[in-house]
């Protein structure tokens, strides 16, 4: 006889339904055409159920950080284009050119090294011009960009078809956006106008969500599919996506001065109830929350984290709770957004999202 299988201790579930939702949310937002950015396994949600899902949408690309995860993808059967979202490493452009792939190119020596792994296959590679409006992390500057241009026409096995840039600070200074923006239709301007370009691209979540982009006809959305908004108090309806869960594996009372978790950096001042949650820092709940009034959601109730969360376990307060051994915990999801933890860690929701660990069961519904 086989011996019983048991429910996970950690577990995310993952409503493919409400991803699908968001796509269309981010699609009409966005007014264009759109590459789903699921670089990082999909934000943590699971790269290959993400592609799946998301491609039954017909979007225009996928965005990733690197080849390993567009193999991925195209193992998983997915046949949607693929994009690199940053500069790609000499030993990964022979598999870029021979599977078809979309870089973008951020210096010459890079795209002459794909023009000429091209000419070897006499195939005639797809790429997309990265302009640097302001981010500093890849992309042509503006500066000389019109003669770079007329070089790289001379390379005969690209195709540039589209034009792209990033944003750095679309969700917190609205002036310095604008500057890009401006920066990004001076660039179009200079190349010979947007018509010149299959592919316009410039906007991350907090681009689409909080800017007009008339020259653009491809966005780039990540965080808001997985239902997390990057502006605060944003009128756009964005419904949960991940809901990290654990169990309460224990309840017992302790005495007033007893200190709970490592460093005793808590200890009781009375009787207190405390559960034990089967989730820690191991699984990618932030040990950083430790003492900074973070909460969990049991039985329609918060209740707060007491002392520091260990790698496999945490703490809670139930005094004068009904809570008891077996409770389903929500560490975050409806009740418990990811942008409260992530501000309790003193960090940001893309963070706590891509760092949930592989010992966390993703189940999908
Ligand atoms: C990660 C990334 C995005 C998506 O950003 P979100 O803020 O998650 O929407 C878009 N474009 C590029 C180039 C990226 O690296």
């Amino acid at each position: 006889m086989n011996p019983p299988p048991s429910p996970p201790r950690a577990w995310a579930e993952i409503d493919l339904s409400a991803i699908r939702e968001n796509l269309r949310t981010a699609r009409e937002a966005a007014g264009c055409e759109v590459m789903a950015v699921v670089k990082a396994g999909a934000y943590g949600h699971g790269l290959e159920e993400i592609a799946r899902t998301l491609a039954e949408e017909e979007i225009a690309f996928f965005g990733v950080a690197n080849v390993g995860e567009a193999r991925r993808i195209a193992e998983a059967g997915v046949a949607t284009r693929i994009y690199l979202l940053g500069a790609t490493w000499a030993e990964e452009r022979a598999e870029i050119v021979a599977r078809g792939w979309t870089p973008c190119i951020s210096s010459l020596d890079e795209a002459r090294h794909f023009n000429d792994l091209a000419f070897m296959r006499s195939a005639r590679l797809k790429v997309h011009l990265s302009v640097d409006t302001g981010m500093g992390r890849g992309g042509f500057v503006a500066e000389g960009l019109a003669a770079i241009v007329e070089e790289l026409k001379g390379l005969g096995s690209l195709e540039i078809e589209g034009i792209g840039s990033h944003l750095s600070s679309a969700d917190e200074d609205e002036e310095f956006t604008r500057g890009q923006m401006a920066k990004y239709e001076e660039i179009l301007g200079a190349l010979g106008g947007p018509e010149r370009f299959r592919w316009r691209h410039l906007s991350n979540s907090a681009g689409l969500m909080g800017y007009a982009r008339e020259h653009c006809n491809l966005a780039r959305p990540g965080l808001m599919l997985y239902g997390v908004s990057p502006l605060q108090g944003h009128p756009l309806r964005l419904r949960n996506v991940m809901s990290l869960k654990s169990r309460v594996t224990l309840v017992r009372t302790l005495p007033a001065g007893h200190g709970i978790s490592y460093g005793r950096a808590f200890v009781t001042t009375k009787p207190t109830r405390v559960a034990t949650i089967g989730i820690g820092y191991g699984d990618g709940y932030p040990r950083h929350v430790s003492g900074n009034g973070a909460e969990v959601f049991i039985r329609g109730r918060r209740f707060p984290l007491l002392g520091r969360v260990t790698m496999d376990q945490l703490m809670v307060d139930v005094t004068g709770s009904e809570v008891d051994e077996g409770d389903e915990v929500e560490m975050f999801g409806p009740n418990i957004r990811v942008e409260e933890v992530a501000a309790k860690a003193d960090t940001i929701a893309w963070e706590i999202l891509t760092g949930i660990t592989p010992r966390v069961v993703r189940v999908y519904a």
